[in-house]
Formats: C-alpha cells, structure tokens, sequence
C-alpha cells in the first residue's frame, strides 16, 4: 500500500496543503488565501479544513504525518513560532502543539527555506547531491542549506536566513529593521521598488509613466524587447544575486545553488548575469559551482515539508 504524508506551505498569503507519496509526487492539493490578520485559531482552522479534505481523498491509515512549513523565525526544537512578520499574533505561539491537537497526527514543523530546500534536493534540482545551497528569492530572501548529507540547522533550528547577511555597509534599510541585507538589495520587492524609481526619473524608456502598475515581470518583458533601462536593471539584479550566493559559495562550498521562489520565474534571464558575476569574483577553487533553477517550482516547500513528515517517523533518519 502506498503511503502518504500531508505537506502543508503556511504562508503570508496563500496557505497550500498537499497529499504527496514517498517518491515526492503530488496526489491532490489544495490552497486558500490566508486570513493573515485573523489570529491562530481561525489560521489553524484553515489548515485543519484543506487537511480534511486531504484525507477524504485516501485511506486515512496510509498518512505518517504532516509537515509543516512557515515563515521563521520558528524555534523548531520547541516547536515554537517567534515572531512571524506576516502572520497577526503569531508571536512566542506554540505552533507545532497547538496542530498536533486539532489534526490529531504527528506533526513536524520546518522554517520554509529548510523545508523548500530538503524538496529540492530530495526530488529536485539538488537530488544526489551531498552538498548544497538553496535560496528562495521573493517577497524576502530564505534559504536552507544542506551539507555532508544533513540539513543544516543551527541553534533553534533557525539557519539558512541568508537573506539578511549584509552585503552594503550601512545600506538601505531591511524588512528586519537591519541595514544593508542581501535582502533588501536583491528581493523581488527591492528589484520591483528600484525599478519603479529608475523609471519614474527616465524619459526613455518604454515603461515610462507606468508608475504603480510596474512589477517585475513588466521590466523583463521590456528587457526583452531591448529596453535599455529595463535590461540595466535585470543586469543589475543578476549581479545583487551573484554578489550574496558568492558569499554563500565561500561560506558553504556547496555542490550547486539552487534558486526558487517567485523572481526564479525569470531565471532563465537572469542566469548567465548570475553565473558570470561568481566566476569573476569568487576565489578561483570555486568559480565552477553552477546556479540553477528549481525544479519543483512553487512545491519546493510543499514537497519538503511532507518529506520531512514521512522520514522522520523512519528510524536513524538523517533528515
Ligand atoms: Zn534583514
């Protein structure tokens, strides 16, 4: 008999459930816009009802666990959420109990960047390898990393927040009230903000007078029509996101880098502008770490989060 485990991606604005097997394929899934302002209990509930529906899909006795993935800083060892920026009263809350309660089965708990990064290389771009690093590139910057074959995960199971590694001293200010971030330089929300300003102070360029209505896929259509500001700026943001997984490579000497999250739609564009800032300034034993794209596209967090609910009800597991 085949067997399952429920991955469940808790996020500022969608929260996405999934019933995955043990080869990482997903079966069914479900989502809803979180009610991010509404407090734990009715957040709780939003999972306890896409969970239901979940488990009308399959023999209930074929689920070993659910696994959980939120936005940290969460204390994993207690199971504890600190202080999620995105999530209304999510603050010292004991996260991993209070849904052992309502959905009456084993639960892990993961930051998002670890769990997206365990999907990715258990299933993803990061299969068979021993060694890598993962960065989420979106809203924020998250990351995770895997090294000698283990997760990574620090003090209170909090490591692989690279986004807030500062790389400009005394910079702009960051969502975390820190100056300088990588975040803060290279998020989708940086590029989208940098690139509304550029723009609204250039006469010449074909996204002019588009004020508001200006995202990030916008500049890379205009890029790719030949754009001089536009194709600047998508430059520009290559080089940023070179500029922090160089760091990352020296910290980590990983395997492969893989990006994800919502900027990595564009990674296609932005790889060889990435790929080319690590081989001018990493030091030269590493300029042949390649960056590549997710494979698992937005279930990287998904996927990782209902592996880990499944490997860690095994004995000896290393995950
Ligand atoms: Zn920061």
């Amino acid at each position: 008999m085949s067997r399952f485990a429920i991955g469940i991606d808790l996020g500022g604005t969608q929260v996405r459930a999934a019933l995955v097997d043990e080869q990482g394929n997903i079966h069914r899934r479900v989502e809803e816009r979180t009610d991010a302002q509404a407090g734990p209990d009715r957040v709780l509930g939003q999972i306890r009802g896409l969970t239901e529906q979940l488990r009308s899909a399959c023999e209930p006795s074929t689920i070993a666990g659910i696994g959980v993935s939120a936005p940290g800083p969460l204390d994993t060892e207690l199971g504890l959420a600190l202080d999620i920026p995105t999530l209304r009263g999510f603050s010292n809350y004991p996260l991993r109990e209070e849904l052992r309660k309502r959905l009456l089965l084993p639960v892990s708990l993961e930051n998002d960047g670890i769990a997206a990064a365990v999907g990715e290389w258990q299933f993803g771009a990061g299969k068979g390898f021993q060694n890598l690093v993962y960065v989420t590139v979106s809203t924020g910057i998250g990351g995770g990393i895997i090294a000698d074959g283990r997760v990574v995960r620090g003090r209170k199971g909090m490591a692989g927040h690279v986004g807030h590694m500062s790389i400009v001293p005394d910079g702009l200010i960051c969502s975390c009230g820190g100056k300088g971030c990588f975040e803060a330089y290279a998020s989708g929300t940086a590029f989208t903000k940098r690139a509304r300003a550029r723009i609204a102070e250039c006469a010449e360029t074909s996204l002019a007078g588009s004020g508001e209505g200006i995202d990030s896929r916008s500049v890379f259509i205009a890029a790719e029509k030949g754009d001089a500001l536009a194709t600047a700026l998508v430059d520009e943001e290559a080089e940023l996101l070179g500029r922090g997984f160089t760091s990352l490579i020296h910290m980590f000497s990983p395997e492969i880098v893989i990006m994800g999250g919502g900027l990595s739609q564009q990674f296609d564009r932005l790889q060889a502008g990435i790929q080319s800032h690590v081989e001018r300034n990493a030091m030269p034993a590493f300029r042949d770490v390649r960056v590549v794209g997710a494979a698992l596209g937005q279930n990287s967090g998904l996927i990782g989060a209902a592996a880990l609910a499944s490997f860690s009800r095994r004995p000896s597991s290393e995950l």
